[in-house]
């Protein structure tokens, strides 16, 4: 298992050209006039038509052929531990699986399947703590990883907050997985992790890992977290009166997962398009689970949420890029001047019904990866998990 490089090894100058569809990972403008990328330092410096892109001493090029270039997918929810290993299936290597699927960051919402995870307070923050450090020290392949997702657990103080702040924590796990499980509870302890400066997360429907419990609209509303997470069930969803609800009075984001329901997703998925509220569409996997680990499963729910819910391919990415990077305030997620140059290659798969790899997915198959980079830095050739790409880039220079 390789320990891939980190953004210390980052080489000179990268020009992608060639490029024959551009995705944003933008709502707004989901599909750039561009063909070509350029990146300094592992940040975009330029987007652009090559004849106005200066790729003079570029130290790295790489020919598009002709494949689409994407913002890499944002998982926003995995349940990561410690190392490239999964206790949940006993499974190694899966992050490195999850880039072979385009996916470059990855975002816990708890490190809950940790055998024996402590529940007492100062058990729970310790584990946040020393996942948040593990994980910037260790970036299979590359993937950017944000861990050290404290879970709310009855007993933790604003104190408590203010300490894995400084000690580099950005994240409260999932209210539910823990034993905060109350509306009050649960609010005042997402105003202590916002109040120093970290994300938060409210897990929607049944209950997951044994000990974890019910959240319905109402707790969900009242936390107020910064995600409704898996609105469409962590498998086990809420009916469709309280998804609705949720939809409607929510000003925060929405995330429909691969391991949820997926007739529940899709509602999801429509009714906040209808309310207007589609900037606040998320996506994740809420991998690994008893559902096992998907390696495509990012890629699985663009493709779902583009055929089953006639979405253009190309909104579903922002879904899962540029919006979750907008949640978690991530310099990364879209193709524009100034963030991490975190890039997806790819192409139609072979054998494909669809022209181009936007109407493959919306309908229904797979897009093919040719190439992922993160920061600038090529990290896998073509997928070994995705169906095999038309045409593949390649490193010219
Ligand atoms: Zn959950």
């Amino acid at each position: 298992m390789a320990l891939a490089a980190g953004p210390e090894k980052q080489s000179g100058k990268l020009v992608v050209r060639n490029v024959g569809l551009m995705l944003s990972g933008r709502l707004d403008e989901p599909i750039l006039d561009a063909d070509t990328v350029v990146a300094e330092g592992g940040r975009i410096t330029a987007v652009g038509r090559g004849k106005d892109c200066d790729a003079e001493g570029a130290r790295v090029t790489i020919d598009a052929r002709g494949c689409a270039l994407a913002p890499g997918l944002i998982d926003n929810h995995v349940h990561t531990v410690f190392g490239d290993w999964t206790p949940r299936q006993n499974q190694l290597g899966w992050i490195e699986g999850c880039m072979h699927g385009g996916v470059t960051t990855m975002i816990s919402a708890g490190e809950v399947h940790l055998p024996g995870r402590p529940r007492d307070p100062v058990g729970a923050k310790a584990l946040a703590i020393v996942a948040r450090k593990a994980f910037e020290n260790f970036r299979p392949l590359g993937m950017r990883i944000i861990a050290g997702a404290v879970i709310p657990e009855r007993g933790l103080t604003e104190a408590d907050f203010a300490e894995m702040a400084r000690a580099g924590v950005v994240l409260m796990g999932e209210i539910g997985l823990g034993t905060v499980t109350g509306a009050e509870e649960a609010r005042e302890m997402v105003g202590w992790a916002r109040a120093h400066g970290m994300t938060t997360v409210t897990h929607v429907g049944g209950p997951s890992v044994p000990g974890s419990s019910y959240i319905g609209a109402d707790v969900v509303l009242a936390a107020d977290s910064d995600v409704a997470s898996h609105i469409n069930g962590g498998p086990t969803s809420l009916d469709l009166a309280q998804i609705r609800r949720i939809c409607e009075e929510t000003t925060r984001a929405v995330e429909i997962i691969h391991n949820g329901n997926p007739r529940t997703g899709l509602y999801a998925m429509r009714t906040m398009r209808e309310l207007g509220k589609e900037a606040q569409l998320t996506v994740g996997t809420d991998a690994p689970a008893g559902s096992g680990v998907q390696p495509l499963g990012m890629l699985r729910m663009v493709s779902l949420l583009s055929s089953l819910g006639e979405v253009p391919a190309e909104r579903a990415w922002a879904w899962a890029s540029g919006n979750v990077a907008a949640v978690r305030r991530l310099e990364a997620g879209t193709i524009a001047t100034g963030m991490s140059a975190d890039l997806v290659l790819m192409d139609r798969p072979q054998g494909s019904d669809g022209r181009d790899v936007l109407d493959a997915l919306g309908k229904g198959d797979l897009a093919g990866i040719g190439m992922v980079l993160t920061e600038g830095v090529v990290r896998i050739g073509r997928s070994r998990n995705t169906p095999p790409a038309e045409r593949i880039p390649e490193i010219v220079s």
